[in-house]
């Protein structure tokens, strides 16, 4: 059977960094694997217009493996025309960028390695508050710079104790950041999610749940956001919003580019409603050199904690994504049950409940 893979170009990096796997160079380190079982594997980052490797294989691949880092975008059209389409698998977690109303019509099932890199990215979400809310950025480029002005970069600086911090979404990586707030003695961790979290659960981490969006960001100092990128969810964090966080207020997203309106946050943050922005996802992926969000920054000259989609993707996690994924396709080959919690799409239905209330 024909298996196709659209990763990223490693390059140097991957070519000297064997654990690099989820490169087009390392290929998730299931070549051999692959191969030795008579199925073809096709692999490669070309994947925007009618011309690329993704447009070109979709058409009778059976098996789709994708990442959220480099994402082939399976859209209601090339839907149509992947005729022998059954089974797409992210290396990662997040699958939006397949159509997956599509999939659901169509029979295709979409699975994810649920839980593969939910701690690398909520190590992220916590670095990135604390990188917002300490000011560090300006202060590491006035070192850079030669320049030592305390007072310039102490003027923006704050503790992360006695602040709200709230996420938007309290899944596997909203609540590992829940988890790993409490010893900053916050005055109050707040979540917003359609699903509330078990009782116990709840109390283990001390988090209130807020059920209006508005209120809950009104009361918030830092915005955190963990939920999927869905109908429900995109343009979430847009102008109408933003007026109803505190002033001052610190957002992070490392969730989905596509969650907050890119034009709105680069406003708030110019204008100070927002002190800083900061994480990892951008919409589209790569992100356009002139695209705003590199360059925002808040009045007083920082407040941008922005970086390539790589929180998901450390080392670590790319083993344990590069291990699912097998398993995955293991699981398919041979006609085992996949692991329920792997499963977005199963055949003609939504398993997952975190893409959208239905
Ligand atoms: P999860 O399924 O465990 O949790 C998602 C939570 O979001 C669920 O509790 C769900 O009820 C909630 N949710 C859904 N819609 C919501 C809405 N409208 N409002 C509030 N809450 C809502 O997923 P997870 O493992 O925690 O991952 C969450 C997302 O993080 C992924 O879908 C992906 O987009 C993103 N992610 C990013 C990276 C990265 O490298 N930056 C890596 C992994 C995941």
């Amino acid at each position: 059977m024909k298996v196709l893979a659209i990763l990223y170009k490693g390059g140097a990096a991957a070519t000297s960094e064997p654990r690099l796997l989820g490169t087009v160079e390392n290929q998730l380190g299931i070549r051999e694997w692959l191969e030795s079982q008579g199925h073809e594997y096709i692999v490669s980052d070309s994947k925007e217009g009618p011309d690329s490797d993704f447009q070109k294989h979709i058409v009778d691949a059976e098996v789709l493996i994708t990442t959220p880092f480099h994402p082939g975008y399976l859209t209601a059209d090339l839907f149509e025309k992947a005729k022998k389409l059954k089974l797409c698998v992210t290396a990662g977690v997040g699958s939006d960028h397949i159509d997956l109303n599509s999939a659901v019509k169509k029979g295709v099932q979409v699975l994810e390695v649920s839980g593969s890199n939910v701690v690398s990215v909520a190590e992220h979400v916590v670095m990135s508050i604390l990188l917002l809310v300490r000011n560090f950025v300006p202060a590491h480029e006035m070192i850079e710079r030669g320049d030592w002005q305390v007072s310039e970069v102490a003027r923006n600086a704050y503790d992360l104790e006695n602040k709200v911090v709230g996420t938007i979404g309290a899944g596997r990586i909203g609540y590992r950041v829940l988890q790993r707030l409490l010893p900053f003695d916050c005055k109050e961790l707040l979540y917003y999610d359609y699903a509330p979290l078990p009782e116990a659960a709840a109390k283990a981490v001390n988090a209130r749940r807020v059920e209006d969006l508005k209120e809950f960001v009104s009361q918030c100092d830092i915005v955190t956001v963990n939920c999927p990128l869905h109908e429900g969810t995109r343009g979430l964090v847009n102008a109408e919003l933003l007026k109803h966080f505190k002033k001052g207020a610190w957002l992070v997203n490392t969730a989905r580019g596509a969650i907050c309106d890119k034009d709105a946050v680069a406003a708030a943050l110019a204008s100070g409603q927002l002190n800083g922005y900061s994480g990892d996802v951008w919409n589209v992926q790569p992100a356009p050199k002139d695209h705003v969000w590199r360059t925002a920054k808040n009045p007083l000259g920082g407040g941008n904690g922005m970086v390539p989609h790589y929180s998901g993707t450390t080392l670590d996690a790319q083993a344990r994504y590069a291990n699912g994924t097998k398993k995955i396709l293991e699981n398919y080959f041979e006609d085992k049950a996949q692991e329920p919690g792997n499963i977005i799409v199963g055949l003609g239905k939504y398993e997952s409940k975190a893409y959208g209330q239905r």
